[in-house]
């Protein structure tokens, strides 16, 4: 399809797509969209910023249009399930930016933010509900939402949803739903247990795929700069200093050590700011603004609070940590370079474990990475860890259970949230030691990331996180 006419959406949501100046489908829509369209259950393979979320936000407006109902109260007709409170609000602008001419119906329910509202807004019954699979079941479990009505159900970064100890809570939402529904299940990768909990959920799904997470990296300026680890603070000043630099997103592993990172940058002058799942929900938005204007220059986050941001214009990703996770390499630094626009990532490896988390991304990207030794010979001296060791000697977790805490191990034992209660933040949850094996999957095709531009004005309006 190489038109949005051609796909032959109801007149409001057409109406809608000019507004926001869609005109091409990109390769994700192209695919999803008349699959959708036809009641067809879906596996998608799309990363965010190949434009997949209107790939399934379109055809199930279609669908609610087609047979307009008034929902029950305390019912949905339409969950979009998905890992963070960020990506939810921006899924849920997108419905009511796609739905602006329909008067949608819709409602929000993530965790780290009081639960009375959004039981409120869910009373009268809502076309669709965004939500974090925490929040929802104890929505459900306290009588506040019924699942009986769930006539399209989406899963939106699946993958990620297992990293964080999701999957139990997935199961027991899908248990609740009713067996006649439409389910469109998307993720980044597909390693063999998401294809197992798609399995569990799907009725004879069709496949769709774009981009393998290794092509996102080789359009994108990649230096990776050796260094001693009690040298990284210095060098990530000096970087910040003499890069050109427009927009710096900066990565680190825990939460203490982007707040560490944002105070060393303020006493060598440089304004940063820090956002991670300890910060309240409000800092984080005004946090997240100011840096879209352009006010910000330099972000520090943790990949949980990252995940599901797009920024447009972030020239540079710089690593302080490396993820030990090779995917998430792959996501951090697809935040720049979109839609063609030149994009750096610079990487700070500091000791034996980074060179090791270094090597298995480089066997994912399947691109050896040029190195710039700035070491000195203590630092030289650490022999790089074999990465199989190291992975072999990894605890496996219990499938299912949710993650604590950073990935700090000191941190760990301290700090473990009780099961079974209110879960706060899920952003803040670490991503699962374990990598995925993430084979590229069949049927791939090319991809074009896009651009935040043509989301529409009106995308941070009255929804945004009131419910
Ligand atoms: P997503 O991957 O759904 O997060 O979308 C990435 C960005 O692309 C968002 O800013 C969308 O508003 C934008 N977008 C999605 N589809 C299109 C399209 N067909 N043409 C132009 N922009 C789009």
């Amino acid at each position: 399809m190489t038109s949005f006419q051609d796909f032959g959406l109801a007149e409001p949501i057409a109406h809608a797509l000019r507004d926001v100046n869609y005109v091409t489908p990109t390769p994700i829509q192209s695919q999803t969209i008349p699959l959708a369209l036809s009641g067809r259950d879906i596996i998608g393979i799309a990363q965010t910023g190949t434009g997949k979320t209107a790939s399934f936000a379109l055809p199930i407006l279609h669908h609610l249009l087609a047979s307009r109902i008034k929902p029950q109260a305390k019912t949905c007709r339409v969950l979009v399930l998905s890992p963070t409170r960020e990506l939810s609000g921006q899924i849920l602008d997108s419905f009511n930016a796609y739905g602006r001419h329909i008067r949608l119906t819709s409602a929000l329910a993530i965790g780290g933010v009081p639960m009375g509202r959004q039981v409120r807004s869910i009373m009268p019954g809502v076309e669709v509900l965004v939500a974090t699979p925490g929040r929802l079941l104890d929505l459900v479990q306290s009588n506040a939402l019924k699942l009986t009505q769930v006539e399209f159900l989406v899963l939106d970064e699946a993958d990620r949803m297992l990293d964080m100890g999701f999957i139990n809570d997935i199961r027991k939402i899908v248990a609740k739903l009713p067996i006649r529904r439409q389910t469109l299940f998307f993720s980044a990768t597909m390693p063999k247990d998401i294809a197992e909990l798609a399995a569990a959920m799907l009725r004879d799904p069709a496949r769709v795929a774009v981009t393998p997470v290794a092509s996102t990296a080789e359009r994108i300026c990649q230096r990776v700069i050796q260094v001693d680890h009690s040298a990284k603070l210095a060098f990530l000043t000096e970087l910040l200093k003499q890069e050109p630099i427009d927009r710096a997103l900066v990565f680190t592993r825990t939460k203490h050590g982007a707040d560490k990172v944002v105070k060393n940058l303020a006493k060598a002058g440089i304004a940063a700011n820090a956002i991670h799942g300890n910060k309240s929900q409000n800092n984080r938005e005004r946090v997240l603004a100011a840096f879209r204007l352009g006010k910000i220059r330099t972000l520090v986050a943790t990949d949980i609070a990252a995940r599901g941001i797009d920024v447009d214009g972030i020239s540079h990703v710089i690593n302080f940590d490396l993820p030990n996770v090779p995917e998430t390499y792959v996501h951090r630094i697809g935040r720049t370079a979109r839609a063609g626009a030149a994009g750096t990532a610079i990487s700070l490896v500091a000791g034996a474990d980074e060179l090791g988390y270094l090597r298995d991304i480089e066997r994912l990207i399947r691109i050896p990475l040029p190195r710039e030794d700035h070491r000195t010979d203590a630092g030289r001296n650490a022999a790089p860890a074999p990465s199989q060791h190291r992975r072999g000697h990894q605890t496996p977790r219990p499938q299912g259970a949710r993650q604590t805490d950073d990935q700090n191990p000191e941190k760990r034992s301290r700090r473990r949230r009780p099961r079974g209660k209110i879960k706060s933040s899920p952003t803040d949850r670490p991503e699962r030691r374990r990598a995925h094996g993430a084979a590229p999957p069949d049927g791939i095709q090319d991809v074009a990331f896009l651009r935040r531009d043509s989301r529409p004005d009106g995308r941070a309006k009255r929804n945004r996180y009131s419910h």
